[in-house]
């Protein structure tokens, strides 16, 4: 699966795959983010003599990603892209908001050459670590002639930034693609691949604010047994300019949730309704009061709203 040996840049921002534990038994009671991405490839013997060239763009724990490193992976992997000799971007990354990240890119970047998020769930210390396989499976569908769009790899299989979702807490097959199913598989270095690369129109970079503060602020709540109208109405007082809502089922709303946010949006909310199921779309028989998400996860509906409030703010 290989592409003219052209190069490759590898990004890191930390995760698991780049964590470290005391004992090599431990599987949780680790610290995520600790080795560097060069070290990272460094440990992967069959990825030495290859044209790779890593950058540091952050090193956190992803259950802590913010706007500002969004900002700066994104401007990072438009810049290497545009190089003619990178054929493709790995990211290393972790997997607890690998599924926004990689959604992010995708709906940003549209990219024409492969960006694939490369992570890991247990600690490079582990005695059975996946990250040095995962890693080196990333590099090469990096490599892959006719790959493109933003994918991840992790467990053998090649996910599309659209699709991916986190299934598991600890099994390393952790992610899934929901009803679209696995783009791929990497057999033996070897890509079988079931459907087409992830493709789409670019929201641009240019539309990102520099400042973090000036990113549109966009909640999730979620409805359930009990469900009040409450936390609308803290999140109207924080100055909130969306809201995504995780239905039930179909993208039903408890009807006390579902009053305060038609006050929300008549006071100029927007608000996305999604489902909390992790699979299927939101369908419905007749126009919606509250505007659907479709197939969107409430995460990715999170960040499709917040595109859609940035791209209104400089119409
Ligand atoms: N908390 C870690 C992270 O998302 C989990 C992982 O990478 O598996 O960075």
């Amino acid at each position: 699966m290989q592409n003219n040996a052209s190069l490759v840049v590898v990004l890191g921002t930390g995760g698991t795959i780049a964590g470290t534990a005391v004992h090599a038994t431990d599987h949780v009671g680790y610290s995520a983010a600790q080795l560097g991405a060069a070290q990272l490839v460094a440990a992967v013997p069959a990825l030495a003599g290859l044209p790779i060239e890593v950058q540091q763009i952050a090193q956190v724990d992803s259950k802590d990603m913010d706007f500002s490193i969004w900002r700066a992976l994104a401007e990072a992997v438009d810049q290497h892209l545009a190089r003619p000799q990178v054929c493709g971007v790995v990211i290393t990354h972790g997997t607890d908001t690998l599924e926004e990240t990689a959604y992010f890119l995708q709906r940003v970047l549209a990219p024409s050459k492969p960006v694939v998020l490369v992570a890991a769930m247990r600690p490079a210390t582990a005695l059975q670590a996946d990250g040095p396989q995962n890693l080196l499976d990333a590099v090469g569908v990096a490599r892959s002639v006719g790959a493109r769009g933003v994918v991840a790899v992790l467990a053998g299989r090649v996910h599309s930034a659209l699709d991916l979702r986190k299934v598991h807490t600890y099994r390393l097959d952790a992610f899934d693609s929901g009803d679209a199913g696995t783009l791929a598989q990497i057999e033996q270095g070897r890509l079988r691949q079931h459907r087409a690369w992830p493709g789409g129109e670019a929201f641009g970079l240019v539309r990102l604010p520099r400042d973090a503060a000036q990113w549109p602020q966009v909640e999730i709540a979620t409805s359930h047994a009990g469900s009040g109208g409450a936390i609308v109405a803290a999140l109207c007082a924080s100055g909130v300019q969306g809201i995504v809502v995780a239905g039930t089922g179909n993208g039903s709303v408890h009807r006390a949730l579902e009053g305060a946010l038609l006050q929300a949006q008549a006071a100029g909310v927007a608000v996305l309704r999604s489902s909390r199921c992790l699979g299927g779309s939101v369908i419905d028989a007749t126009p919606p009061a509250l505007p659907s998400a479709g197939a969107l996860t409430p995460v990715q509906a999170r960040i499709e709203l917040m595109l859609q409030l940035l791209a209104h703010r400089v119409a």
